[in-house]
């Protein structure tokens, strides 16, 4: 945890550009911008706050370690993590901010019965990041699954005969479609949390209370 001033860990893309609208709602304005700059750490308009810039998997560890005061990590990532270690890693998650939003599913190619294969009690292989949140959704469904761990490019996985069905975000449907795959079942929404580093809301409870409420006003 930084001894004075706050550290905010987000990752780049999405959350970043979701979360700014927040922050700007609690009076802080990053000066930089992560597309262009090639800074990790950003300053901000206000003395001693500062944003960092992590992959979205690394925000949980951040915040846990107090390598950032607070952070936005997705409820995937949470729930996959949490799933992981079977326990929650102690983080304190005062919001939903409701960015960010899509939806974790499984998908597949358009020539797959999918519904076939659960109800004839086949044995299925599934690609994905989130193989936590997976085998826990198909045992919950009492589906067998062969699960294999991708890292990225999932839609690639039915469509080279490497897997018959993918677990992953969708938020248009457009990246699927693409890929001419389809939505076959709905796991959960997904939005990003505020998540907070519980010593830090004890030590610095000034700063981070008037952003948690700010940032509870300007939740749409
Ligand atoms: P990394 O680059 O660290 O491997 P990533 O590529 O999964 O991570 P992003 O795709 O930027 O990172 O996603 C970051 C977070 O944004 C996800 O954890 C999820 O909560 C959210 N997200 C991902 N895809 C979508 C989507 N299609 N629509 C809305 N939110 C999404
Ligand atoms: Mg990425």
């Amino acid at each position: 945890m930084s001894a004075a001033g706050l550290t905010l860990a987000l990752s780049k893309g999405r959350i970043f550009e979701e979360t700014l609208p927040l922050l700007r709602a609690a009076g802080i304005e990053v000066l930089e911008d992560p597309e262009t700059s090639r800074k990790l750490i950003l300053p901000t308009n206000r003395d001693g706050v500062q944003v960092v810039l992590v992959r979205a998997s690394d925000v949980p560890t951040y915040v846990q370690y107090g390598g950032a005061d607070l952070g936005v990590a997705g409820r995937d990532v949470l729930h996959e993590q949490a799933l992981a270690e079977g326990g929650s890693h102690g983080l304190y998650q005062p919001l939903d901010l409701k960015i960010a939003r899509c939806r974790m599913s499984v998908a597949t190619r358009a020539d797959f019965d999918y519904a076939a294969a659960v109800k004839q009690g086949s044995r299925i292989r599934v690609a994905t990041k989130y193989t936590e949140i997976a085998r826990q959704h198909f045992a919950d469904k009492g589906v067998h699954v062969d699960l294999i761990k991708l890292y990225g490019s999932m839609e690639l996985a039915p469509l080279t005969g490497l897997a018959d069905a993918i677990v992953d975000l969708v938020s248009t449907g457009g990246t699927l479609r693409a890929n001419k795959l389809v939505e076959v079942e709905q796991i959960m929404d997904i939005s990003s949390r505020l998540v907070v580093n519980q010593a830090a809301l004890k030590l610095k409870r000034d700063l981070l209370r008037p952003l948690i409420d700010a940032f509870a006003s300007a939740i749409a």
